[in-house]
């Protein structure tokens, strides 16, 4: 069951889960977008206010705790300690040997891996989903 509007008191209100990964959406985990609009582009510039784009990496995925599941997102350096690569090193890895071959490799340890994820929650209001922006996490010794 996935976790539920009802459940939270307010959007972003802080929670903390624990919980294994049932899976990693297998997107391009790097995106870029105009500091000045903070739109996506495609390029290496903002067509509109021709400066140059950022990077941002985010891996999102699905912790389960037992009897719940959510949506997790984590962003820069969180995506990057998830990982245990740099933005540079994951750049280099999907550019040589594709996106399917990066997600397999760190899913292979992070889908038996049992996490305390915290963060804040909001509502996905396109699908009437939760999903949470992490803010701390680590992976834990074994499950408690
Ligand atoms: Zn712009």
């Amino acid at each position: 069951m996935r976790w539920k509007k009802e459940w939270i008191n307010k959007d972003k209100e802080n929670i903390s889960i624990k919980g294994y990964f049932t899976r990693l959406f297998r997107k391009d985990p790097i995106l870029r977008f105009c500091p000045k609009c903070k739109k996506r582009v495609e390029g290496e510039k903002c067509t509109i206010h021709n400066i140059e784009s950022e990077k941002l990496i985010i891996l999102s995925g699905i912790i389960d705790d037992g009897t719940s599941s959510i949506i997790v997102n984590f962003f820069r350096q969180d995506a990057e300690k998830l990982v245990g690569m740099k933005e540079e090193e994951i750049e280099e890895v999907i550019k040589k040997e594709g996106k399917d071959s990066f997600y397999e490799s760190i899913e292979q340890r992070l889908l038996k891996g049992f996490f305390k994820i915290k963060g804040t929650v909001k509502v996905n209001d396109y699908n009437n989903t939760l999903e949470v922006t992490v803010h701390n996490f680590k992976e834990l010794k074994e499950v408690i």
